[in-house]
């Protein structure tokens, strides 16, 4: 579940996020090379190392909807379609809604003064920051840029998903069955690869970077 994530880090250049040594993005090489340090008295060979790039948030979350994946079944009353793993649908919508706003917090880093911060304000809701704030950033939507990347499937899963999200909040909690439980699993490592190409389309090359594993309070400290 978190494969996507494995070795991902940001390019120090452009902020690209990428695993080989050379960033796809804008082609910086990455040194690589061990590094030598004195290390009480002793000189000491250590390999580099760079910081990942999975946030905390991503990472407990995605924990949880693997915990949650492999609860086992209970005998369920026959009058609800209700999936019993219906919590593996709203972690994947909370993860999404945490991948979005650092999408965001990346794509306005050279916004003057805090326009940015105003401007996701204006759009608290996921809803909103998947349509109109895009549309009106990028002139298209999240999904039509995502299928754009090549992601026709998980396209069609976000909306999925954001539907029965809604409809479970508004009283309809059957909107969550099996079958939905099922697709959100089966695509879950191609929704967020399909994230993570859409963040080096829109969020890299920015004087100012920040990086996604940035809290909103140390994102805010640096102001
Ligand atoms: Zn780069």
């Amino acid at each position: 579940m978190q494969k996507p994530w494995h070795g991902l880090i940001h390019c120090p250049e452009c902020n690209a996020l990428h695993r080989d040594s050379r960033c796809e993005i804008c082609g910086a090489e990455l040194d690589l090379q061990p590094v030598h340090a004195m290390i009480d008295g002793e000189e000491m060979t250590l390999p580099s190392v760079m910081q990942g790039a999975i946030p905390w948030s991503t990472f407990v979350l995605l924990e949880q909807i693997r915990i949650e994946s492999e609860r086992p079944a209970e005998m369920r009353p026959h009058h609800t379609s209700l999936s019993q793993r219906f919590t593996v649908v709203l972690l994947f919508w909370t993860l999404f809604e945490v991948l979005i706003d650092a999408l965001y917090r990346a794509a306005f880093a050279d916004l003057p003064g805090q326009l940015g911060d105003e401007l996701l304000q204006r759009f608290p809701n996921i809803g909103g920051r998947l349509n109109r704030l895009y549309q009106r950033t990028w002139q298209l939507s999240f999904a039509d840029d995502l299928r754009l990347e090549g992601f026709e499937e998980e396209a069609a899963l976000i909306g999925k998903i954001q539907s029965a999200r809604n409809a479970f909040v508004h009283g309809n909690p059957e909107a969550i069955d099996d079958e939905l439980v099922d697709l959100t699993l089966s695509n879950l490592e191609s929704a967020q690869r399909g994230w993570i190409a859409i963040f080096n389309k829109r969020c890299t090359r920015r004087h100012n970077k920040i990086p996604i594993w940035m809290s909103a309070e140390r994102r805010a400290s640096r102001t």
